[in-house]
Protein backbone atom coordinates (compact mmCIF):
# COMPACT_ATOMS: atom_id res chain seq x y z
CA UNK A 1 0.00 0.00 0.00
CA UNK A 2 2.84 2.40 1.05
CA UNK A 3 4.71 1.39 -2.05
CA UNK A 4 1.58 1.86 -4.11
CA UNK A 5 1.52 5.47 -2.57
CA UNK A 6 5.20 6.49 -3.37
CA UNK A 7 4.41 5.92 -6.57
CA UNK A 8 1.53 7.61 -7.24
CA UNK A 9 3.10 10.63 -5.82
CA UNK A 10 6.64 10.07 -7.62
CA UNK A 11 4.14 9.67 -10.83
CA UNK A 12 2.32 12.59 -10.21
CA UNK A 13 5.78 14.73 -9.44
CA UNK A 14 7.23 13.56 -12.65
CA UNK A 15 3.81 14.85 -14.42
CA UNK A 16 4.39 18.56 -12.60
CA UNK A 17 7.45 18.37 -13.87
CA UNK A 18 7.03 18.25 -17.47
CA UNK A 19 4.07 20.44 -17.17
CA UNK A 20 5.66 23.42 -15.08
CA UNK A 21 8.59 23.44 -17.32
CA UNK A 22 6.20 23.21 -20.52
CA UNK A 23 4.47 25.71 -18.38
CA UNK A 24 7.28 28.60 -18.20
CA UNK A 25 8.11 27.93 -22.09
CA UNK A 26 4.67 28.80 -23.10
CA UNK A 27 3.54 31.74 -20.60
CA UNK A 28 7.15 33.36 -19.59
CA UNK A 29 8.69 32.51 -22.71
CA UNK A 30 6.63 32.25 -25.06
CA UNK A 31 8.30 29.47 -26.73
CA UNK A 32 6.55 26.10 -26.54
CA UNK A 33 8.07 23.14 -27.11
CA UNK A 34 5.36 20.70 -27.17
CA UNK A 35 1.86 21.04 -28.84
CA UNK A 36 -1.05 22.28 -26.55
CA UNK A 37 -2.58 18.49 -27.53
CA UNK A 38 0.73 16.82 -25.84
CA UNK A 39 -0.03 19.09 -22.49
CA UNK A 40 -3.28 18.95 -22.77
CA UNK A 41 -3.08 15.05 -22.44
CA UNK A 42 -0.38 15.65 -19.50
CA UNK A 43 -2.59 17.59 -17.72
CA UNK A 44 -5.34 15.40 -17.93
CA UNK A 45 -3.17 11.97 -16.75
CA UNK A 46 -1.80 14.30 -13.70
CA UNK A 47 -5.57 15.38 -13.17
CA UNK A 48 -6.94 11.60 -13.15
CA UNK A 49 -4.11 10.59 -10.87
CA UNK A 50 -5.24 13.84 -8.32
CA UNK A 51 -8.68 12.64 -8.55
CA UNK A 52 -7.45 9.15 -7.13
CA UNK A 53 -5.15 10.46 -5.12
CA UNK A 54 -6.03 13.58 -3.62
CA UNK A 55 -2.96 13.15 -0.82
CA UNK A 56 -0.53 13.63 -4.08
CA UNK A 57 -1.62 16.96 -5.07
CA UNK A 58 0.84 20.19 -4.24
CA UNK A 59 0.53 23.88 -4.28
CA UNK A 60 3.05 23.87 -7.45
CA UNK A 61 0.70 21.58 -9.13
CA UNK A 62 -0.52 23.41 -12.50
CA UNK A 63 -4.05 22.41 -11.47
CA UNK A 64 -4.48 24.16 -8.51
CA UNK A 65 -3.24 27.51 -9.87
CA UNK A 66 -4.66 29.62 -13.22
CA UNK A 67 -1.32 29.41 -15.81
CA UNK A 68 0.43 32.60 -16.70
CA UNK A 69 3.38 33.52 -14.39
CA UNK A 70 4.32 37.42 -13.97
CA UNK A 71 6.67 38.94 -16.07
CA UNK A 72 8.91 41.79 -14.26
CA UNK A 73 9.20 44.81 -15.97
CA UNK A 74 6.04 45.79 -15.41
CA UNK A 75 3.50 47.19 -12.81
CA UNK A 76 1.27 44.98 -11.18
CA UNK A 77 -2.80 44.97 -11.40
CA UNK A 78 -4.54 43.38 -8.98
CA UNK A 79 -7.41 41.99 -9.95
CA UNK A 80 -10.50 41.91 -7.21
CA UNK A 81 -12.67 39.41 -9.10
CA UNK A 82 -10.14 36.88 -10.58
CA UNK A 83 -9.23 35.91 -14.06
CA UNK A 84 -10.02 32.65 -14.28
CA UNK A 85 -9.05 29.93 -16.59
CA UNK A 86 -12.01 27.41 -18.47
CA UNK A 87 -12.77 23.55 -17.55
CA UNK A 88 -11.92 21.93 -20.46
CA UNK A 89 -13.29 18.49 -22.48
CA UNK A 90 -12.34 16.79 -25.44
CA UNK A 91 -14.89 14.86 -26.82
CA UNK A 92 -19.03 15.73 -27.51
CA UNK A 93 -19.95 12.42 -24.94
CA UNK A 94 -17.97 14.78 -22.47
CA UNK A 95 -19.42 17.98 -23.23
CA UNK A 96 -23.52 16.07 -22.99
CA UNK A 97 -22.07 14.71 -19.49
CA UNK A 98 -21.35 18.71 -18.04
CA UNK A 99 -24.74 19.97 -20.22
CA UNK A 100 -26.88 17.09 -18.00
CA UNK A 101 -24.58 17.81 -14.56
CA UNK A 102 -25.47 21.55 -14.71
CA UNK A 103 -29.00 21.49 -15.77
CA UNK A 104 -29.72 18.97 -12.92
CA UNK A 105 -27.51 21.07 -10.43
CA UNK A 106 -29.86 24.14 -11.63
CA UNK A 107 -33.14 21.99 -11.61
CA UNK A 108 -34.29 23.08 -15.20
CA UNK A 109 -32.71 23.28 -19.25
CA UNK A 110 -31.12 26.41 -19.36
CA UNK A 111 -29.78 28.47 -22.97
CA UNK A 112 -25.81 28.23 -23.84
CA UNK A 113 -24.33 30.78 -25.47
CA UNK A 114 -21.91 28.98 -27.64
CA UNK A 115 -18.77 31.01 -28.69
CA UNK A 116 -15.71 30.61 -30.79
CA UNK A 117 -12.83 29.96 -28.17
CA UNK A 118 -10.21 32.50 -29.57
CA UNK A 119 -6.75 31.36 -29.50
CA UNK A 120 -4.44 34.36 -27.95
CA UNK A 121 -4.33 35.76 -24.36
CA UNK A 122 -6.78 37.15 -21.92
CA UNK A 123 -7.52 40.80 -20.83
CA UNK A 124 -9.00 42.90 -18.98
CA UNK A 125 -9.62 46.49 -19.75
CA UNK A 126 -10.75 49.46 -17.23
CA UNK A 127 -13.04 52.56 -18.37
CA UNK A 128 -13.38 55.52 -16.32
CA UNK A 129 -16.67 57.57 -17.39
CA UNK A 130 -16.15 56.43 -20.82
CA UNK A 131 -12.27 56.91 -21.33
CA UNK A 132 -9.79 54.01 -21.34
CA UNK A 133 -7.90 53.83 -18.09
CA UNK A 134 -6.11 51.10 -17.69
CA UNK A 135 -5.42 47.78 -19.17
CA UNK A 136 -3.79 44.20 -18.24
CA UNK A 137 -3.06 40.89 -18.76
CA UNK A 138 -4.52 37.86 -16.73
CA UNK A 139 -1.20 37.38 -15.04
CA UNK A 140 -1.37 34.62 -12.28
CA UNK A 141 -5.25 35.09 -12.23
CA UNK A 142 -5.41 37.25 -9.02
CA UNK A 143 -1.80 39.77 -10.46
CA UNK A 144 -1.91 40.64 -14.04
CA UNK A 145 0.65 43.09 -15.48
CA UNK A 146 0.02 46.90 -16.28
CA UNK A 147 0.02 46.69 -20.23
CA UNK A 148 -1.96 49.53 -20.68
CA UNK A 149 0.07 51.88 -23.06
CA UNK A 150 0.44 48.29 -25.18
CA UNK A 151 -3.07 48.17 -25.54
CA UNK A 152 -3.35 51.91 -26.82
CA UNK A 153 -1.46 50.84 -29.75
CA UNK A 154 -4.52 48.23 -30.63
CA UNK A 155 -7.00 49.89 -32.98
CA UNK A 156 -10.06 47.49 -31.87
CA UNK A 157 -9.73 48.90 -28.58
CA UNK A 158 -11.64 52.46 -28.19
CA UNK A 159 -10.00 54.36 -25.96
CA UNK A 160 -13.72 56.60 -25.40
CA UNK A 161 -16.77 54.63 -25.35
CA UNK A 162 -20.22 55.73 -26.89
CA UNK A 163 -21.72 56.04 -23.43
CA UNK A 164 -19.74 57.50 -20.29
CA UNK A 165 -19.90 54.31 -18.38
CA UNK A 166 -17.22 53.06 -15.67
CA UNK A 167 -17.14 49.46 -16.25
CA UNK A 168 -14.40 46.64 -16.27
CA UNK A 169 -14.29 44.42 -19.54
CA UNK A 170 -12.43 41.10 -20.26
CA UNK A 171 -11.97 39.76 -23.77
CA UNK A 172 -9.01 37.64 -25.62
CA UNK A 173 -6.39 39.77 -27.25
CA UNK A 174 -4.72 37.61 -30.48
CA UNK A 175 -2.61 38.28 -33.46
CA UNK A 176 -4.57 37.52 -37.09
CA UNK A 177 -3.35 34.63 -39.14
CA UNK A 178 -2.02 37.18 -41.93
CA UNK A 179 -0.24 39.54 -39.64
CA UNK A 180 1.14 36.53 -38.01
CA UNK A 181 2.48 35.10 -41.30
CA UNK A 182 4.38 38.19 -42.11
CA UNK A 183 5.74 38.85 -39.07
CA UNK A 184 7.54 35.37 -39.20
CA UNK A 185 8.32 36.02 -42.58
CA UNK A 186 10.42 39.23 -41.52
CA UNK A 187 11.31 37.79 -38.35
CA UNK A 188 12.74 35.17 -40.66
CA UNK A 189 14.56 37.45 -42.82
CA UNK A 190 16.25 39.50 -40.00
CA UNK A 191 17.22 36.19 -38.61
CA UNK A 192 15.49 36.08 -35.72
CA UNK A 193 13.35 33.32 -33.98
CA UNK A 194 9.92 32.90 -35.24
CA UNK A 195 7.09 32.59 -32.68
CA UNK A 196 5.48 29.37 -32.73
CA UNK A 197 2.04 30.25 -33.31
CA UNK A 198 -0.29 33.23 -33.39
CA UNK A 199 -1.16 32.76 -30.00
CA UNK A 200 2.45 32.98 -28.49
CA UNK A 201 2.53 36.15 -30.84
CA UNK A 202 0.16 37.74 -29.49
CA UNK A 203 1.52 37.18 -26.12
CA UNK A 204 5.50 38.45 -26.78
CA UNK A 205 3.67 41.53 -29.00
CA UNK A 206 1.94 42.63 -25.83
CA UNK A 207 4.34 42.09 -23.31
CA UNK A 208 6.85 44.44 -25.13
CA UNK A 209 8.47 47.60 -23.02
CA UNK A 210 8.58 49.48 -26.17
CA UNK A 211 4.96 50.11 -27.22
CA UNK A 212 6.26 51.29 -30.72
CA UNK A 213 6.98 47.56 -31.12
CA UNK A 214 3.44 46.54 -29.98
CA UNK A 215 2.05 48.89 -32.42
CA UNK A 216 3.37 47.50 -35.14
CA UNK A 217 2.44 44.11 -34.75
CA UNK A 218 -1.21 44.32 -35.56
CA UNK A 219 -2.93 43.04 -32.98
CA UNK A 220 -6.91 42.61 -32.59
CA UNK A 221 -9.17 41.75 -29.91
CA UNK A 222 -12.84 40.47 -29.35
CA UNK A 223 -14.43 41.36 -26.11
CA UNK A 224 -16.73 38.79 -24.10
CA UNK A 225 -17.00 39.21 -20.23
CA UNK A 226 -18.47 42.22 -19.36
CA UNK A 227 -17.94 42.73 -14.75
CA UNK A 228 -20.77 43.80 -12.76
CA UNK A 229 -23.62 43.50 -15.57
CA UNK A 230 -26.24 44.21 -13.05
CA UNK A 231 -25.61 48.10 -12.76
CA UNK A 232 -26.47 47.90 -16.48
CA UNK A 233 -29.26 46.17 -16.13
CA UNK A 234 -27.93 43.12 -18.22
CA UNK A 235 -29.09 40.21 -17.14
CA UNK A 236 -27.58 37.21 -19.27
CA UNK A 237 -23.95 36.58 -21.14
CA UNK A 238 -26.16 37.24 -24.70
CA UNK A 239 -27.50 40.76 -23.57
CA UNK A 240 -23.76 41.13 -22.24
CA UNK A 241 -22.20 41.24 -25.60
CA UNK A 242 -24.78 43.24 -27.04
CA UNK A 243 -24.19 45.81 -24.74
CA UNK A 244 -20.41 45.79 -25.14
CA UNK A 245 -20.86 45.82 -28.81
CA UNK A 246 -22.79 48.83 -28.61
CA UNK A 247 -20.38 50.66 -26.30
CA UNK A 248 -17.81 50.12 -29.11
CA UNK A 249 -16.12 46.91 -28.38
CA UNK A 250 -15.28 44.36 -30.93
CA UNK A 251 -17.43 41.44 -29.70
CA UNK A 252 -16.82 38.00 -32.30
CA UNK A 253 -20.17 38.23 -34.34
CA UNK A 254 -19.76 34.49 -34.33
CA UNK A 255 -21.84 33.23 -30.75
CA UNK A 256 -25.12 32.08 -31.26
CA UNK A 257 -27.83 31.02 -28.46
CA UNK A 258 -28.22 27.33 -28.35
CA UNK A 259 -31.06 25.21 -26.47
CA UNK A 260 -30.35 21.64 -26.48
CA UNK A 261 -26.97 19.47 -27.74
CA UNK A 262 -28.30 19.40 -31.10
CA UNK A 263 -28.03 23.01 -31.66
CA UNK A 264 -24.36 23.06 -29.32
CA UNK A 265 -23.41 19.91 -31.98
CA UNK A 266 -24.49 21.85 -35.34
CA UNK A 267 -21.99 24.57 -33.69
CA UNK A 268 -19.21 22.90 -32.78
CA UNK A 269 -19.24 20.77 -36.66
CA UNK A 270 -19.74 24.28 -38.29
CA UNK A 271 -16.85 25.77 -37.03
CA UNK A 272 -14.57 22.83 -37.19
CA UNK A 273 -14.82 23.22 -40.85
CA UNK A 274 -15.17 26.86 -41.11
CA UNK A 275 -12.05 27.16 -38.69
CA UNK A 276 -9.37 27.59 -41.74
CA UNK A 277 -10.86 30.09 -43.18
CA UNK A 278 -11.42 32.47 -39.74
CA UNK A 279 -8.66 35.18 -39.60
CA UNK A 280 -8.03 34.57 -36.44
CA UNK A 281 -7.57 30.58 -34.80
CA UNK A 282 -10.06 29.38 -32.53
CA UNK A 283 -8.94 25.97 -30.74
CA UNK A 284 -12.30 25.24 -29.87
CA UNK A 285 -15.72 26.61 -28.59
CA UNK A 286 -16.75 27.95 -25.31
CA UNK A 287 -20.73 26.86 -23.65
CA UNK A 288 -21.47 29.54 -21.11
CA UNK A 289 -24.66 28.99 -19.42
CA UNK A 290 -27.00 31.99 -20.65
CA UNK A 291 -28.45 33.90 -17.52
CA UNK A 292 -25.97 35.42 -15.08
CA UNK A 293 -28.96 34.10 -12.34
CA UNK A 294 -27.44 30.40 -13.48
CA UNK A 295 -23.92 31.77 -13.70
CA UNK A 296 -24.43 33.47 -10.14
CA UNK A 297 -25.99 30.29 -8.83
CA UNK A 298 -23.45 28.24 -9.62
CA UNK A 299 -20.63 30.13 -8.78
CA UNK A 300 -16.43 29.39 -9.54
CA UNK A 301 -13.82 26.76 -8.20
CA UNK A 302 -10.67 28.21 -7.98
CA UNK A 303 -9.64 28.14 -11.04
CA UNK A 304 -12.76 27.78 -13.13
CA UNK A 305 -16.17 28.38 -13.32
CA UNK A 306 -18.95 26.03 -13.04
CA UNK A 307 -21.52 27.39 -15.52
CA UNK A 308 -18.96 27.48 -18.56
CA UNK A 309 -16.58 24.90 -20.64
CA UNK A 310 -14.45 24.79 -23.63
CA UNK A 311 -14.93 21.85 -25.70
CA UNK A 312 -11.50 21.73 -27.49
CA UNK A 313 -11.37 20.87 -30.95
CA UNK A 314 -9.13 17.16 -32.04
CA UNK A 315 -5.88 18.21 -32.36
CA UNK A 316 -4.98 18.02 -36.56
CA UNK A 317 -3.05 15.26 -38.12
CA UNK A 318 0.09 17.49 -37.86
CA UNK A 319 -0.49 17.99 -33.94
CA UNK A 320 -1.55 14.16 -33.51
CA UNK A 321 2.19 12.98 -35.10
CA UNK A 322 3.88 15.27 -32.67
CA UNK A 323 1.65 13.97 -30.21
CA UNK A 324 2.97 9.96 -30.89
CA UNK A 325 7.05 10.96 -31.00
CA UNK A 326 6.34 12.90 -28.23
CA UNK A 327 4.91 9.70 -26.04
CA UNK A 328 7.78 7.46 -26.80
CA UNK A 329 10.30 8.80 -25.43
P1 LIG B 1 -7.31 27.83 -22.04
O1 LIG B 1 -6.63 28.69 -23.01
O2 LIG B 1 -7.44 26.42 -22.40
O3 LIG B 1 -8.79 28.37 -21.75
C1 LIG B 1 -9.11 29.49 -20.97
C2 LIG B 1 -8.95 30.77 -21.69
O4 LIG B 1 -9.68 30.78 -22.90
C3 LIG B 1 -9.49 31.97 -20.97
O5 LIG B 1 -8.65 32.41 -19.95
C4 LIG B 1 -9.60 32.97 -22.08
O6 LIG B 1 -8.39 33.68 -22.17
C5 LIG B 1 -9.74 32.11 -23.32
N1 LIG B 1 -10.93 32.33 -24.15
C6 LIG B 1 -10.90 32.38 -25.52
N2 LIG B 1 -12.12 32.59 -26.00
C7 LIG B 1 -12.96 32.72 -24.94
C8 LIG B 1 -14.36 32.98 -24.82
N3 LIG B 1 -15.14 33.14 -25.88
N4 LIG B 1 -14.88 33.04 -23.58
C9 LIG B 1 -14.10 32.87 -22.48
N5 LIG B 1 -12.75 32.61 -22.53
C10 LIG B 1 -12.20 32.55 -23.76
O7 LIG B 1 -6.69 27.94 -20.64
P2 LIG B 1 -5.39 28.69 -20.16
O8 LIG B 1 -5.43 28.52 -18.70
O9 LIG B 1 -5.32 30.06 -20.74
O10 LIG B 1 -4.22 27.85 -20.80
C11 LIG B 1 -4.14 26.49 -20.69
C12 LIG B 1 -3.94 25.95 -22.09
O11 LIG B 1 -2.78 26.52 -22.65
C13 LIG B 1 -3.71 24.47 -22.06
O12 LIG B 1 -4.92 23.78 -22.12
C14 LIG B 1 -2.82 24.26 -23.26
O13 LIG B 1 -3.62 23.99 -24.40
C15 LIG B 1 -2.11 25.58 -23.40
N6 LIG B 1 -0.72 25.42 -22.90
C16 LIG B 1 0.16 24.88 -23.76
C17 LIG B 1 1.46 24.68 -23.37
C18 LIG B 1 2.44 24.10 -24.36
O14 LIG B 1 3.58 23.88 -23.99
N7 LIG B 1 2.04 23.87 -25.60
C19 LIG B 1 1.86 25.01 -22.07
C20 LIG B 1 0.94 25.56 -21.19
C21 LIG B 1 -0.38 25.75 -21.62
Amino acid sequence: MAEKQADSAKQAENLRQKLNQWGRQYYVLDQPTVEDAVYDQTYRQLQDLEKKHPEVITADSPTQRVGDQILSGFEKVSHETPMLSLGDVFSKQELQDFIDRLHENVGEKVPFNCELKIDGLAISLTYEDGVFVKGSTRGNGTIGEDITQNLKTINAIPLRLSEPVSVEVRGECYMPKSSFVHLNEYREEQGLPVFANPRNAAAGSLRQLNSKVTAARNLSTFIYYLMEPEKFGVTSQSQALKKMRDWGFKTNIDSRLATNMDEVDHYIDDYQDKRDQLEYDIDGIVLKADPFTVQQELGNTVKVPRWAIAYKFPPDEQETVVRNIEWTV
